[in-house]
């Protein structure tokens, strides 16, 4: 998923938090990537609400979808281990 920057027009990527990602483990980082900052080569950091309206709830309507992947894995994940315990 890849959004625009309202500056100068060129792709805006998620900054990248790969230290602090590894730290809360994939679930975090999977809720960063969704609620963070994005960020554009040229400008640096682009807040979300510098985004037109309708490309914010686009990335709301993204965000919303990553943190519901997120929780479907947990708990797919508990289900595996309770799988494996019996
Ligand atoms: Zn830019």
């Amino acid at each position: 998923m890849s959004y625009t920057c309202p500056r100068c027009g060129s792709p805006v990527q998620h900054g990248s938090h790969s230290s602090a990602a590894l730290a809360v483990g994939l679930i975090g980082s999977l809720l960063m990537a969704a609620f963070g900052a994005f960020e554009c080569k040229k400008c640096g950091k682009i807040p979300q609400s510098e985004f037109p309206p309708e490309v914010r709830s686009k990335i709301m309507m993204g965000s919303v979808g990553m943190a519901v992947g997120a929780v479907v894995l947990v708990i797919v994940l508990f289900v595996v281990l309770a799988a494996l315990k019996r």
